[in-house]
């Protein structure tokens, strides 16, 4: 094989790294600065608008770590010990007698003077109730420290997090009832050509239904975008015109089909009139031609239509673009090695992102990689990535991006 990422014959292309970071520098120009505040259990998906600085110690005060007996070590002569108080979680404690151990369980606070939790499987208790302690014990045993996890003004989270169940979880355990985030970015999904009807009509001669509408609507919704389903645009350079001039108080225009250089690209020609545009041919595939531009200042980014190439060019450029927008740091999905389970004997000159799934933890593909097939897609759990110019025999490693991380 080729030594892997060699590149080859590329020609013009643009590697997608080129292009990616082109968006990004797009979009750290135009960042969204709204923001607004929400009840901690609505903001799965919205990114933090200011860091989260800790107002609390966790644990604000000592807490057991086990059903036991706390005591001060120094007490323990090897006598049995009087149980002089019960601590339950939720309890606060007086100060432990000196001489004595007290009866607590997992969470209740530790009582000033005890310096160690013994578990209560190692003690026996005494048909006087006194108990005896068998094992011995040293000073913190079983104890989770003030401050353990956390301690005030350390830096939780910093803005630009996304926020997930983890996130909200850790901001509810430091008492945040409430977060900054981040207004959602409005995305307007416009899908091109006249071939295309809606599910529910009937197809006529030379007509397929429209996928990729419901396909960026709903991921879209999932990424925590206000979607503005702007339907389906004929192939027809006066509606071009007037319909893009219609989605004015969007953060993106988002269409599919209509970009790949021919007579049909009306897209390209309305904001070629309208001022700005950059047609990228991409070493990608599936997915060769991206448009970026401008339309009376609102971004259009024009996807192209097949629908696995919608996907991949979504998942890879436009998704971290409008991540980004909204002040995401981390905008690449996690990437993994995995050994191949097929040969991929001839080396392209884009980069392919091949749909597969781990099988006896090597990476499979689908049958068929037509960038029509959206099936593949739905067969799959990842993007198996073949760098430009590279041939692969079965056992050697690809890089695997699981289709969770980017559909998150
Ligand atoms: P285009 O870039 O407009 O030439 O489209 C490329 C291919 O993708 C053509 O076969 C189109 O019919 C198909 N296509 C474009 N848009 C969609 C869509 N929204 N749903 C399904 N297929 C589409
Ligand atoms: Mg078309």
């Amino acid at each position: 094989m080729n030594p892997a990422g060699k590149p080859g014959k590329s020609g013009s292309l643009m590697p997608v790294e080129v292009a990616l970071a082109r968006l990004l520098e797009m979009a750290d120009a135009s960042p969204i600065h709204d923001r607004e505040r929400l009840p901690v259990a609505q903001v799965q998906g919205r990114v933090l608008a200011d860091d989260l600085v800790s107002t609390l110690d966790l644990p604000p005060w000592p807490n057991s770590a086990m059903d036991g007996y706390a005591l001060r070590v120094a007490d323990w002569t090897g006598e049995p010990l009087v149980v002089s108080q019960k601590v339950y979680a939720g309890q606060a404690p007086e100060p432990l007698k000196p001489g004595t151990c007290a009866r607590i369980f997992t969470g209740a606070p530790v009582p000033a003077g005890a310096d160690c939790v013994e578990m209560q499987e190692n003690v026996e208790v005494l048909a006087d109730e006194r108990i005896r302690f068998i094992e011995p014990m040293s000073p913190g045993q079983n104890i989770r420290p003030q401050g353990q996890e956390t301690t005030v003004g350390e830096l939780i989270l910093p803005a630009g997090t996304r926020l997930g169940a983890i996130e909200q979880g850790l901001a509810a355990s430091l008492g945040c009832a409430e977060l900054d985030v981040v207004r959602k970015v409005r995305v307007a999904v416009l899908s091109t050509g006249d071939e295309l009807v809606e599910p529910g009509q009937t197809l006529g001669p030379g007509q397929i239904y429209n996928s990729n509408r419901v396909l960026l609507c709903s991921w879209l919704q999932r990424l925590g975008c206000e979607v503005i389903d702007a339907g389906i645009l004929p192939d027809d350079l006066a509606i071009t015109r007037a319909r893009l001039g219609e989605l004015n108080d969007v953060d993106l225009i988002l269409s599919t089909g209509g970009v790949s250089v021919g007579e049909a690209d009306f897209l390209g020609m309305a904001l070629r009139e309208a001022g700005e545009l950059s047609l990228w041919k991409l070493a990608i595939k599936p997915g060769k031609p991206l448009t970026f531009g401008h339309f009376r200042g609102v971004p259009v980014i024009g996807l192209p239509g097949n629908p696995a190439s919608t996907l991949v060019t979504f998942a890879l450029l436009a998704k971290p673009y409008l991540m980004r927008r909204q002040g995401v740091k981390e905008v690449e999905p996690l990437k993994f090695q995995v050994p191949a389970g097929f040969d991929w004997p001839k080396a392209g000159n884009r980069r392919e992102y091949l749909r597969g799934r781990l099988e006896n933890g090597r990476a499979i593909i689908y049958k068929n990689q037509s960038s029509g097939v959206l099936r593949s897609a739905a067969w799959a759990d990842g993007l198996v990535e073949v760098l430009e110019g590279r041939t692969l025999i079965s056992g050697e490693y690809v890089v695997f991006i699981p289709l969770s991380e980017i559909l998150n």
